[in-house]
């Protein structure tokens, strides 16, 4: 099956606020996908992962493709604004490391959210205590401490650190992908 063909079919609202309100803004200039030397199905894919978004609440695929990993993670039916207000969030400690766009503003409405701006925070040294910022838990010595930027072999270090799984969720495949790692 040829990679670049449409499997994942194109969304009619927003996984974050549930607006049917998406819009497109075309990124790439005509000199640039020239001088990029672009194929039209990779200029539909970066126009779509920089520029398709809800103009509700301004929420880009990208945003939707992590909104919708955690609300597989969690079983939850329905968008992000509803799960925001659910007892499961209510409960969850995150570590969001940079604004999540515009999953951020329904992640500040999680009591346990520690927000983590470059470059007041250095991801090198994080300033929290240690277990509030672990896959796992540090008290057992089970637990992973959060500390690399992860780059193309992003997949191999969760595995590493001891997850078993790694769940690839997607929005309008391959414009936004999201990964959970699960133990
Ligand atoms: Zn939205």
């Amino acid at each position: 099956m040829n990679p670049s063909g449409r499997a994942v079919p194109l969304l009619t609202r927003c996984v974050v606020c549930g607006a049917k309100n998406l819009r497109d803004v075309e990124v790439l200039s005509a000199a640039l996908i020239q001088t990029w030397e672009l194929a039209p199905a990779e200029v539909d894919y970066v126009n779509a992962q920089q520029g398709r978004h809800c103009a509700d609440c301004r929420s880009t695929l990208r945003c939707m493709a992590l909104a919708k990993a955690i609300l597989r993670f969690y079983g939850s039916v329905g968008n992000f604004d509803e799960f925001a207000k659910s007892f499961t969030a209510q409960r969850l400690r995150v570590l969001e490391i940079n604004e999540a766009g515009g999953v951020s503003a329904y992640l500040a409405r999680f009591p346990g959210r520690i927000l983590a701006p470059f470059p007041r925070v250095d991801m090198q040294d994080l300033p929290y205590p240690n277990a509030s910022s672990y896959h796992g838990t540090a008290a057992d010595g089970e637990g992973y401490l959060v500390q690399t930027e992860f780059g193309a072999d992003a997949w191999r270090w969760p595995l590493a650190a001891g997850f078993s799984e790694l769940r690839v969720t997607t929005v309008e495949s391959p414009a936004a992908h999201a990964w959970t790692a699960i133990p």
